[in-house]
């Protein structure tokens, strides 16, 4: 049994105010693996005069003391990659090949923001004119549960190549991996201050952080609906906000692709993370005259798409994070059912053989309109729907026929002609034939998806404020 007491504030682990204990549930099984006692308002308040005191010095630190920093966040991180790995696998039943990926694009995240400070000018002169990129201040942070550990790295990365000082709200369901990633970044010896850990309630500490006046900026990533209320309850202390929020995001397989390779490709992006992903590919756009093509590739293709224990490197898709996420899954197999789609695979319930925990049936629909419940809203489960279209400009309507906007694929042999289809697709990041990553590339999404980017560049000036001094 893992018992998590401390919380993470001025460089100590310290016992907190709040006295609320939480069960940490395995979703392989529902059993009990942990406690974890959250903290509360004034938790929260102490990391936040911890992070402005710190930020009085850290404000003013060099580009060259950053980077520094940055370095030994790396090394610190990558000294508990395995750790990491299995906290996840273990805590929200995410399979170990993509949690193992996530857990490295997180260790990644502190070298690769670490080369673009170093490229990116903090001061720019022209005549009289001198602009610098100033840290905006304390920065609250507050991940989901889905990559926890990836989110953390990445918003802390930035932060601190701002010169910005962080409390950080991990997802109250992420108890373990916080608690490993925390010793571990405890070791790359930060000020005292600049990191601060509060694992709480949302409407407790990430309320708090929101409304606190010296918190200068929120980075959230999670769902639209709380994303809105950080918008609008940060608004009276002038919050900056950045928002990573959810997607429904399109898949348009052309009618050049060959499907042995296109199909594969489409059912890892729409059962990443086992479908409990922001970027997951959830809507399949195929043209007609390949309907019945496609619905046999992908009957063939499913067997390489096996549910099990999420420890097991062959598994590619686990259980639901909760009892909560795996009713809200079943529903929308209900509806879109109940809405004329045709289930071609998977359906209602636990696949046979995995009855005891939070597992669901991988789920292909066909005969899917756009306009229907299952291809509108994010489900966040292995929920694929497969639309049809009769050219290339319906498939790119239907494509942008969403309130989201976060991610998109496009699958052809034709590459030229791909990137002229992704160029009229309205998502923050477009992927040609494989799901492929770029830490310089930013992510974020247009429309409900979000607003304002991360990674790179884009990530670190999320955190700065220009200052010009005319003479
Ligand atoms: P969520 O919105 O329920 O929770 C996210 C975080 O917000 C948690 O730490 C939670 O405790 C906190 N929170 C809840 N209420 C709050 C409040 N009133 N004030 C401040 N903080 C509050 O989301 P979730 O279920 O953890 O994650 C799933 C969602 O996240 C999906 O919609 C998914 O698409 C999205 N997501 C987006 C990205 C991206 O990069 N765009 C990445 C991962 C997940």
């Amino acid at each position: 049994m893992n018992t998590i007491t401390r919380h993470y504030i001025d460089g100590a682990f310290v016992e907190p105010h709040g006295r609320e204990v939480m069960d940490i549930i395995k979703p392989t099984n529902g059993q009990v693996i942990g406690r974890v006692t959250l903290a509360d308002e004034e938790d929260t308040r102490r990391a936040i005069a911890a992070a402005k005191s710190a930020f009085t010095t850290f404000g003013q630190s060099t580009k060259e003391e950053r980077t520094q920093i940055l370095r030994r966040l790396h090394e610190a991180a990558l000294a508990r990659v395995d750790d990491l790995t299995a906290a996840m696998v273990e805590e929200y039943g995410g399979v170990v090949r993509f949690a193992g990926l996530m857990v490295q694009s997180g260790v990644n995240a502190f070298l690769a923001t670490e080369k673009a400070l170093q490229e990116l000018p903090l001061t720019r002169n022209w005549g009289q004119t001198m602009v610098t990129l100033e840290p905006v201040g304390v920065a609250g942070l507050i991940t989901a549960w889905n990559a926890n550990a990836l989110f953390i790295c990445l918003k802390l990365a930035s932060a601190v190549a701002a010169g910005c000082t962080v409390v950080i709200k991990p997802s109250e369901m992420s108890s373990l991996q916080t608690q490993v990633l925390i010793e571990a970044l405890h070791d790359a010896n930060l000020p005292k201050g600049v990191l601060n850990v509060v694992t709480g309630r949302g409407n407790v500490v990430g309320a708090e952080l929101v409304r606190n006046p010296d918190v200068a900026k929120i980075s959230f990533t999670g769902s639209v609906g709380v994303g809105k209320s950080i918008m609008r309850d940060g608004a009276d202390t002038m919050k900056r906000v950045t928002l990573e929020l959810g997607g429904k995001s399109p898949t348009i397989l052309l009618d050049d692709a060959v499907l042995d390779q296109a199909i594969p490709s489409a059912l890892v992006m729409a059962f990443l993370n086992s479908g409990q992903a922001c970027a997951a590919g959830t809507r399949l756009l195929v043209p007609q005259s390949r309907l019945d093509q496609v619905k046999r590739a992908i009957v063939d293709a499913m067997p390489s798409f096996p549910v099990g224990d999420p420890a097991d490197p062959n598994t590619a898709v686990g259980p639901m994070v909760s009892q909560k996420q795996y009713e809200q899954v079943q529903s929308y197999i209900r509806k879109g059912i109940e809405e004329g789609a045709e289930v071609l695979v998977g359906g209602e319930g636990h696949p046979p053989g995995f009855e005891a925990g939070y597992f669901v049936k991988p789920t292909v629909f066909v005969n899917v309109k756009n306009d229907m419940t299952i291809a509108q809203e994010e489900i966040f489960g292995p929920v694929l729907s497969v639309i049809s279209y009769d050219s290339e400009d319906e498939a790119i309507r239907i494509a942008n026929d969403s309130k989201y906007g976060l991610h998109a694929a496009v699958l052809g042999t034709d590459i030229q002609r791909a990137h002229r289809v992704a160029g009229q697709i309205n998502a923050g990041r477009i992927v040609i034939n494989n799901m492929t990553d770029d830490p310089k590339a930013p992510w974020g999404g247009f429309k409900y998806s979000g607003v304002g980017r991360e990674y790179g560049q884009y990530g670190i000036e999320a955190f700065l404020e220009p200052r010009a001094i005319l003479a």
